[in-house]
């Protein structure tokens, strides 16, 4: 294992809106440079995590792992690819729900040993059962190194891999006891697995690579970027193991009622890539089709908030004949510095992010379509901003519904006192904003942008039917009202 600790992140507050639990990515593919194939793969789940990056490397002796905080260009470097030779690789890249984000313990992949050999295991999702699990291991005598679930499926894997003398029967007795969200990629020194746990809440894509080999990853744009064709998705429940004797699977527990995140959809997946078998891009211009339907407005310029709002805005734009225009630029990289900003840069807020673009928007009457609003404070210095630059009027266009309940299947909206829509109405949030007018999108226009059933979707946050049923222990101190909760 290698690796240094950087700096932690000095820009810590957290921005008004969800963030991904983490991207996933590996790779059997013996004659390749497996390494470079997950540097590049990660580089595509960048958005997904960007507290630490890391990759594991097996060649059917040795595993060795590089990892550190921050970007995964930050984190490799050539002489660290060099060294990263073998056959088999998973990387992972990181946004902490659970552990202390600074801490190099808690970057992933995660090193465990069974016996005489090494396993390495990175995960996105978020379990629901983790205290309970952590306090019967503890009991049992499993000693911690940090504090994330991951650490907790690793620990049961190797314990259940120790007992039926097999990864697959400790991978299998794992997800029988685990709870929640997770999509995990797991390596031995010769070996790859993933699986998924029963609801499919988090994306995983298995797709195969010319020379014969196959690559796992989160979103399907990682697959494209190594030249990986698209075979199907992990099935929720399924457990795959690819090695010597090629591609096995097996359905490791029943699936339960689908529950996709529906945020993949309107915020956290990049735009051009595909789940259940629709394209990302063309859902959000459906969504921002129908919001000009239910939601139209007397203006002059539709824009988008980059990046999401913006394929949703040329759907606004097409459907209700207003021209599009580029209104926002963003800085693209300087929402995870290691270089902290100085006060007045701070107190800037949403300007360190977007820069209006004034001769376009000043004197204008705006569309601006943006995916959500969770606490109200980014978007509210959105609009001053755009104003500030010349706006004339600003008409906001959201392509989800309210977020009124906190997530706890690996997305950080915290506690329901946090979020603006859980005890306010809409023309109360119009308000604090500052915008001349606000529209939110419907559940059933949301959904039925994607093509396919409300029953494949996990909706809780927008509806509080949570479909994988939370711990009184961690329902505690998240809601208003200590409501029963389906
Ligand atoms: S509660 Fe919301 S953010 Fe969390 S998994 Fe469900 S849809 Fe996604």
């Amino acid at each position: 294992m290698t690796g240094h600790l950087l700096p932690p992140t000095t820009v810590a507050e957290r921005p008004d809106r969800p963030e991904e639990a983490c991207g996933v990515f590996g790779v059997y593919a013996p004659g390749e440079d497996v390494a470079r194939l997950t540097y590049f793969g990660l580089h595509a789940l960048q958005h997904r995590g960007q507290e630490s990056a890391g990759i594991a490397v097996g060649d059917g002796h040795t595993l060795t792992v590089v990892k550190n905080l921050g970007l995964v260009p930050q984190v490799f470097k050539e002489s660290d690819l060099a060294t990263l030779q073998g056959h088999v690789a998973i990387g992972h890249t990181r946004y902490s729900t659970t552990g202390a984000s600074s801490k190099w313990e808690n970057a992933q992949p995660m090193l465990s040993s069974i016996g005489p050999n090494t396993i390495a295991l990175a995960h996105n999702g978020n379990l629901v059962n983790t205290l309970e699990l952590r306090q019967q291991l503890k009991g049992a005598g499993f000693r911690f190194r940090s504090t994330t679930d991951s650490e907790v499926i690793a620990s049961l894997v190797d314990h259940f891999t120790q007992r039926h003398n097999s990864i697959r029967g400790g991978i299998r007795e794992t997800m029988q006891l685990i709870s929640g969200a997770y999509s995990v990629v797991l390596m031995t020194e010769e070996a790859l697995y993933a699986f998924r746990d029963p609801h499919g809440v988090r994306p995983l894509a298995l797709g195969s690579l010319a020379g014969g080999g196959w690559v796992v990853a989160s979103e399907t744009c990682a697959l494209d970027i190594v030249g990986a064709a698209w075979v199907r998705d992990v099935r929720p429940g399924e457990m795959i193991k690819v090695g010597a004797r090629g591609l096995q699977s097996e359905q490791a527990v029943p699936e339960s009622r689908h529950a996709l995140c529906m945020f993949e959809f309107v915020y956290f997946a990049r735009p051009d890539s595909v789940l259940l078998d629709c394209s990302l891009y063309e859902a959000r211009m459906r969504m921002g089709e129908a919001m000009a339907r239910t939601a139209p407005a007397d203006a002059d310029l539709v824009i988008g908030v980059p990046d999401t709002g913006g394929p949703a805005a040329v759907g606004f734009a097409k459907a209700s004949g207003i021209p599009y225009a580029e209104g926002l630029v963003k800085n693209r990289y300087v929402g995870r510095t290691f270089i902290s900003p100085t006060q007045s840069l701070r107190q800037q807020g949403i300007r360190l992010k977007l820069n209006p673009l004034k001769h376009v928007i000043e004197g204008k009457r705006l569309v601006v379509v943006d995916d959500s609003i969770v606490r109200g404070n980014t978007t509210r210095q959105l609009v001053a901003l755009l104003k500030d630059a010349g706006a004339s009027e600003v008409h906001m266009r959201i392509t989800s519904p309210p977020v009124k309940w906190p997530c706890f299947y690996g997305i950080d909206t915290d506690t329901q006192e946090q979020l603006i829509a859980s005890d306010h109405t809409v023309e109360e949030i119009r308000a604090h904003i500052g915008a001349d007018s606000l529209a939110y999108l419907s559940v059933e226009d949301m959904v039925a942008a994607t093509g396919r059933p409300a029953g494949e979707y996990c909706l809780a946050c927008f509806t509080g039917e949570y479909p994988i049923e939370i711990p009184e222990s961690v329902r505690r101190g998240k809601f208003r009202i200590e409501a029963p909760v389906r």
